[in-house]
């Protein structure tokens, strides 16, 4: 196929190639409509190659000191920082969230890779007394093996280095199929990989749609791992197909996640946090807040805030430093969003701005929705639970904490949650019950760092973590060891007692 845009391929056992089937998919810019590359197409017979390499290679990753794996992720770290405006152009003008947003993702891989890089002198174990004389009794980390990676396109690179990099450093080996909207960032992460020199097969990398290379990998009996990132429909399915197959999975879904704001907040920071969390990303994050709980005696005003700062937001291509909402993802999506016009319509709820899909001027190519908020909603809309992954917020009034908090948790996901309250009781009390697996007070749904676990509650996980030190217990498996040199038998629970 002769073509002046890129062609992305996979990288398998350490060479670039193309799926046998021969046939390409076009990357596009979703700000634009331009052509940005074309894709291998690959089936289940480049899963089983890469998991092939990947089962080889393991054998002797292990082997490498924890520490030497750990200075690979440095040179990674390192690559990732010179490269740092490439790779944020890169993510912009092919899954379209404003550059400024891109280089923050950009450098939350790079604090990933020095982070992770120095989980290589740790990956702690335990070291316990025993209940018995002459006896050691500790607990190691051992690799799980070949870790099947799916991810998704919204934090193509955060999320991809979330999930590689303690895998790697942890003695896994990977085999990586990104999201199809996002080929171009997983091609640049990967040559990352290569240039820094990681063993052929650590890391290979599977283009195609999550319907075939997804489902092959988590078929695949090779796979010891899947971590996932994306929708709880896709999530839902391959738990129940992995835990028929015993097989590890691990899960970062949905959220429909909401900022409290109480009568007693600094309502002009409650604002602040409220535009960021709720349009930046054009409301594609998993951490969005979509849902805005607000005391009843401040509704009017925060009302009146927003529309004033809603109204100075500029749409357009991200790449322009001035914009401040970026296209979303493609037109499924915008699609997807503009549905949920008419069902919060039908609902009931009060629409006071934007509500639209916009092809302006400058936007005619791209996939635009105009920033939009809802008011008067009630907690049994639609619009008030379920995730649409665009610009969209919902004011739901509510009469005091308590309720609040219901309304918080009423929903099948638990991923972010905040509150702006200057009571300390009321902070506390939040911070205990608000059922999610982040909490921020006085701070918007978004703004997670490197090093606490990321994940959430309900229908957003079950129950590991990425990020962080959790992050490695998703790619360990934990070994006890008990050493006996008393040179008798020693019975546990019998001969202490
Ligand atoms: P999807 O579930 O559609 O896709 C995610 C990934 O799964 C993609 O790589 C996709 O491939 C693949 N996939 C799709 N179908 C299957 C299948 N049957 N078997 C295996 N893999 C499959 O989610 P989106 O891409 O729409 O991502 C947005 C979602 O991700 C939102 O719900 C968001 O909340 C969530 N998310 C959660 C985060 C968290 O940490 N909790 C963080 C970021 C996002 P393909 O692209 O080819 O379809």
């Amino acid at each position: 196929m002769v073509t002046a845009t890129p062609q992305y391929l996979n990288y398998i056992n350490g060479t670039w190639k193309p799926a046998r089937l021969g046939s390409f998919v076009v990357n596009t810019n979703p700000a634009t409509g331009e052509t940005l590359g074309h894709v291998t197409v690959s089936s289940a017979q480049e899963v089983s190659e890469a998991v092939g390499a990947a089962k080889d290679a393991q054998v002797s990753w292990c082997k490498v000191p924890a520490p030497v794996r750990g200075e690979y992720l440095y040179k990674i770290g390192e690559l990732l920082k010179q490269r740092k405006e490439h790779l944020a152009r890169t993510l912009t003008s092919e899954m379209g969230k404003v550059i400024d947003e891109a280089r923050g993702e950009v450098q939350e891989a790079i604090d990933m890779a020095f982070f992770m890089g120095g989980e290589g002198r740790r990956l702690v174990g335990q070291t316990v007394p025993s209940e018995l004389p002459n006896k050691h009794a500790m607990s190691l980390r051992e690799p799980v093996g070949v870790a099947g990676l799916i991810t998704p396109w919204n934090f193509p690179i955060a999320i991809a280095s979330w999930k590689t990099l303690p895998a790697i450093v942890s003695g896994n080996t990977v085999v990586w199929k990104p999201a199809s909207d996002t080929p171009a960032l997983a091609y640049e992460f990967v040559k990352i990989f290569e240039e820094a020199g990681l063993p052929k097969g650590v890391v290979n990398l599977v283009y195609g749609s999550g319907g075939t290379v997804g489902e092959a990998m988590v078929e695949h009996p090779d796979i010891d791992i899947i971590s996932f990132t994306g929708s709880s429909d896709t999530g839902s399915q391959i738990n129940a197909r992995a835990g028929e197959l015993f097989k590890r999975v691990s899960l970062e879904m949905g959220g429909k996640n909401a900022i409290i704001v109480m009568n007693d907040a600094d309502l002009d920071l409650a604002v602040d946090g409220i535009i960021w969390s709720a349009y930046g990303t054009t409301g594609q994050r998993c951490t969005a807040c979509s849902r805005l709980i607000v005391h009843k005696n401040v509704k009017a005003a925060i009302e009146e805030r927003l529309l004033e700062r809603i109204n100075q937001l500029t749409l357009g291509d991200g790449l322009d430093e001035a914009v401040d909402i970026g296209p979303v993802v493609n037109s499924e999506a915008l699609q997807h969003i503009n549905a949920y016009m008419n069902v919060a319509k039908k609902d009931g709820a009060t629409l006071l701005c934007g509500g639209h899909i916009t092809r302006e001027g400058p936007l005619a190519n791209g996939h635009y929705f105009k920033p939009t908020l809802f008011t008067d909603v009630t907690n049994d809309m639609r619009i008030a639970h379920e995730e649409i992954f665009g610009p969209v917020l919902s004011l739901i009034p509510v009469n005091d904490l308590d309720e609040a908090i219901q309304v918080n948790n009423s929903v099948d996901y638990g991923l972010s949650s905040a509150i702006y309250t200057n009571d300390t009781n009321k902070t506390f009390k939040a911070m205990h019950e608000l059922n999610s697996g982040l909490v921020y007070i006085n701070a918007g749904t978004i703004g997670a760092e490197i090093h606490l676990p990321f994940g959430g509650t309900k229908a957003t996980g079950n129950g590991h973590r990425d990020s962080g030190i959790a992050a490695l217990d998703v790619f360990a498996e934990w070994k006890s060891v008990y050493i006996d040199y008393s040179q008798k038998l020693q019975r546990a629970q019998i001969d202490n007692n």
